[in-house]
């Protein structure tokens, strides 16, 4: 198959504006904390850096 170059570029893309840079996971929060604090993190990490600031 020669579809996979196709298919990685289209999931690093999809991808990119969800993973966390704290714990490297994708998910959707990701995103929406993005636009709200300008930071690529995930609702469990930000829970964890508000209960515990660094
Ligand atoms: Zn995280």
């Amino acid at each position: 198959m020669k579809n996979d170059d196709h298919i990685v570029i289209y999931i690093s893309k999809e991808t990119t504006d969800n993973v966390c840079e704290e714990c490297r996971k994708e998910d959707e929060s990701v995103k929406q904390n993005l636009i709200m604090y300008s930071y690529k993190i995930c609702n469990s990490c930000n829970l964890s850096k508000t209960i515990f600031p660094l």
